[in-house]
């Protein structure tokens, strides 16, 4: 089981320095690398391979002296990421995806180095050394558990610098699973369980998106090329960091919450949602706030020895939980009025139900017990108000 853990670093300037100089020279060689693979195939239609390109990295230190101070594996890295790009590209084609091509990065896109295996280490002040670098002030918030893979440096829009850490962890022993619960990703609320339980969509976030808007606005006045304009995007940068990590806070702690609830959490296929909404939400937010919702209570449960199972939720909103017949309501109608049986509903609740059926049918699970049912929910979209 892979898992990540992700520090601040406190460089001196000295060694922001040479990390600049390092991701402009990365930045160079992965563009040649590029050039070079596109080049071979244009010219003689062979795949020019990473091994190939690996090899070069000898000759090329000789030619440019600046490389030499790069830990060689950190410039082995360069073409490992340039290759992964272009399997994701042929993957791409094969599935019949728009395929989008490899393209050349420009330094801005270019943020981070990896050690992909030796070359660095956590010293007992928890501070950590980089071959190339030297020791660098770190903020180790908690313990790495596992066995450390990998090590990637990053600097993020804001000019902050962090280390990722990527390790293995034995994987947790699967447990027996006896119990599910059903969870409708919604608007008013962020998660509606089967079990009767919302979750809140944090209002937090509609105050920060003003708040982004106005940085976004500023930046837009500052003329192009100039040091305010540069000033203001570092600001926004800023901004926008708050919100996401705001967000992501909120989303670990909700899925922290969700993960135990059940030993199976089930939840709709997002990739097979229908995606129509109001055009006046922030939908693009939601969509990931939802996905990432998803992701880290899969986590979380694997961990726990339980897991995640998604579903179509094609109709699940429509479906009467109780009897199986089809109600038809629009997006604006809150509840769930089922004339054929009399079941009465929040409709998200009545949706997560659904979903709770859906995935507990594929196996032996039994739901988790029925708390009451949740507070009827006011109609949302009154006088045109926006949820975020
Ligand atoms: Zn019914």
């Amino acid at each position: 089981m892979e898992r990540t853990f992700k520090f601040r670093l406190y460089p001196k300037d000295s060694q922001i320095e040479t990390m600049d100089r390092w991701l402009y020279l990365l930045h160079d060689l992965y563009n040649a690398g590029l050039q070079q693979r596109m080049m071979a195939y244009r010219n003689n239609g062979i795949t020019q391979t990473t091994y190939r390109q690996n090899g070069e990295l000898p000759e090329l230190k000789k030619q440019l002296t600046e490389y030499r101070s790069i830990h060689s594996q950190v410039l082995q890295n360069v073409f490992d990421r340039l290759d992964k790009a272009y399997q994701n590209f042929f993957s791409r084609v094969k599935k019949g995806e728009k395929p989008g091509f490899p393209r050349f990065k420009p330094l801005k896109r270019y943020n981070s180095f990896t050690y992909p295996q030796s070359g660095f280490k956590i010293l007992d002040s928890g501070h950590l050394l980089l071959s190339g670098i030297g020791e660098i002030r770190m903020f180790k918030h908690r313990d790495v558990r596992g066995i450390i893979k990998t090590v990637t440096i990053k600097k993020d829009r804001v000019g902050d610098w962090f280390a990722s850490f990527s390790v293995d962890l034995p994987d947790p022993e699967h447990k027996e699973q006896k119990t599910a619960v059903g969870n409708d990703l919604g608007l008013k609320n962020l998660v509606m369980n089967s079990d009767g339980n919302p979750m809140d969509n944090p209002r937090f976030l509609k105050r920060s998106e003003g708040k982004k808007k106005r940085k976004q606005r500023q930046l837009s006045k500052k003329q192009k090329g100039s040091h305010n304009r540069q000033k203001a995007r570092v600001r926004l940068a800023v901004v926008e960091r708050r919100i996401e990590r705001q967000r992501d806070d909120y989303l670990h702690k909700a899925s922290r919450e969700l993960s135990t609830r059940a030993d199976v959490i089930i939840f709709e296929d997002l990739s097979i949602r229908n995606m129509v909404r109001n055009h006046h939400l922030a939908k693009s937010i939601l969509d990931a706030s939802w996905g990432k919702l998803v992701q880290y209570t899969r986590y979380k449960a694997e961990e726990a020895g339980g897991e995640v199972v998604l579903v179509d939720p094609k109709n699940t909103s429509q479906i009467c939980s109780k009897c199986g017949g089809y109600v038809q309501k629009s997006l604006s109608e809150r509840i769930h009025i089922c004339q054929d049986c009399g079941f009465v509903a929040d409709r998200d609740w009545n949706a997560a139900l659904n979903i709770l059926k859906i995935g507990s049918d594929r196996a032996e699970f039994k739901p988790v017990e029925r708390g009451v049912q949740p507070e009827m929910a006011q109609p949302l979209y009154e006088s045109g108000s926006s949820l975020l």
